[in-house]
């Protein structure tokens, strides 16, 4: 038996975390109050302005609001016609960040959208309208092929538009931003049922050519969003950060994606401000603004705090952490952390996986790439399922677990107390060199080497 020496405090901030409604209250407020609470929206200001109160009242410092300028985009009504071999419209929904525009052209059909399948075809694919579904491991990969990656080899090969059809049936059509680093995407993408998809691909097959007309109308014009920060000052130089985004999609409540993780990161500020005391490390929450529409808030925080960064000893990310089932600790290729985390799930006697793996697709990448220590809470044996409801219109409060949000909330607060609290830490920022090395990994090479080819497409076409 290993001795625990937070064994008064876990009981205490588990027993408060476990026995609190706070977090049901939370939810309800982000989900039914504020909606989408997507960037742009009155939501997203009212859910902004709840979370600095809701810190606030918790107890915590130097609770404030830092704007973020940024190109935002508003949802139109998109057309999909289907022009020979015969007339016929279908239902659609544009993905935000997608450029206004009209565009006439023969589809392909991608699949599921494996890198592979884009090499082989790429002389097919100029002038077309691509289609391709939302599997996120096709088969023969063993990563997550994400949808920018399907429209970014798309727009690489020289498609004039992109269609993203739901692989999941009964589910309607799954959204998710498709711009380039904050700007419009360089064509126009789309969204479709699995069940309009699917009669799409099945004219295709059956007729071999098929031309549509794509029309998206929405607009685009400068905005600003906000990240919600407040703290619990240590008696060090050292940050601990915990952090989610609260942005979710316009045609969603966002509920498992991301307010799950916002209130379970909300819980363990209220709990470790009551009874954690002053630690060695600063312990800062924050609350990601227009994560859904490409990491811009969190990529827009790790620019302005270059100056503090080499203070961060780590960055916890808990995007939807309310919502993952068996929640383990991914480590973001830290190897020499992963015996402190092994050695604190038993003391914790609350037995967690430690995982180590990269990708792209959340707010810690950012801080990823600028060499910062990270890791998030995530499921360590991925199932590569899929988003189920995740991204569309059912992602609504109902889909959501009290227990689940309160085990993320206990989780991250007992972990934080010892991140925090750990004399010494064994991971030290890298280096931009080892950035670049640690991508140059032969598991993580491909996808590099492909956001590298499209940074460069977008820096030559303008856009
Ligand atoms: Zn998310």
């Amino acid at each position: 038996m290993s001795e625990n020496p937070f064994l008064h405090l876990d009981q205490q901030i588990t027993g408060d975390i476990y026995t609190s409604p706070e977090i049901q209250e939370n939810l309800a407020r982000l989900c039914d109050e504020f909606g989408s609470r997507f960037a742009g929206t009155e939501g997203e200001r009212l859910a902004a302005e709840f979370l600095k109160t809701r810190l606030e009242a918790y107890g915590l410092k130097n609770v404030h609001l830092e704007p973020v300028d940024y190109l935002g985009w508003r949802r139109k009504e998109a057309t999909l016609e289907v022009l020979s071999p015969l007339e016929k419209r279908i239902a659609c929904i544009s993905l935000p960040h997608t450029p206004a525009r009209v565009v006439e052209a023969d589809l392909i059909d991608m699949g599921d959208g494996a890198p592979a399948a884009f090499e082989r075809r790429a002389d097919e694919i100029r002038g077309k309208i691509v289609m391709a579904n939302s599997e996120i491991a096709p088969a023969g990969v063993r990563r997550w092929i994400h949808r920018n990656e399907k429209l970014g080899r798309s727009i690489l090969a020289g498609a004039v538009g992109f269609i993203f059809i739901n692989h999941y049936p009964g589910y309607g059509p799954a959204t998710g931003g498709i711009g380039h680093k904050g700007r419009l995407a360089l064509v126009p993408g789309i969204s479709l049922s699995y069940e309009d998809g699917a009669y799409l691909q099945r004219l295709l097959a059956r007729e071999g050519q098929v031309r549509v007309r794509l029309t998206t109308r929405d607009e685009s014009a400068p905005m600003q969003s906000w990240n919600v920060v407040g703290e619990l000052p240590g008696e060090g130089e050292e940050i601990v950060a915990l952090g989610c985004h609260y942005d979710g999609h316009d045609i969603s409540q966002g509920a498992t994606d991301p307010a799950s993780g916002v209130v379970a990161v909300l819980e363990a500020a209220r709990a470790l401000s009551k009874y954690a005391g002053t630690l060695p490390c600063t312990l800062r929450f924050i609350f990601w603004g227009i994560e859904e529409i490409g990491l811009l808030g969190s990529s827009a925080y790790v620019q302005t705090h270059e100056d503090e960064l080499d203070r961060f000893r780590f960055y916890f990310n808990m995007d939807s952490a309310g919502a993952v089932k068996e929640k383990g600790v991914m480590l973001n290729e830290w190897p020499d952390l992963a015996p402190l985390f092994k050695r604190w799930s038993k003391e914790m006697a609350w037995p967690f996986e430690v995982g180590q793996s990269v990708n792209a697709h959340s707010d810690h990448f950012p801080f990823l790439k600028a060499g910062v220590p990270t890791g998030g809470m995530e499921q360590v044996k991925k199932t590569l399922s899929g988003r189920g409801y995740g991204h569309t219109a059912h992602d609504t409060l109902d889909k959501t677990d009290l227990t689940s949000m309160r085990e993320a909330a206990m989780l991250a607060a007992r972990l934080a107390l010892r991140i925090a609290s750990q004399p010494g830490w064994p991971a030290q920022r890298r280096t931009p060199q080892e950035v670049a090395a640690l991508f140059d990994k032969p598991e993580y090479q491909e996808a590099a080497a492909f956001r590298e080819a499209l940074d460069e497409y977008y820096r030559t076409h303008g856009g």
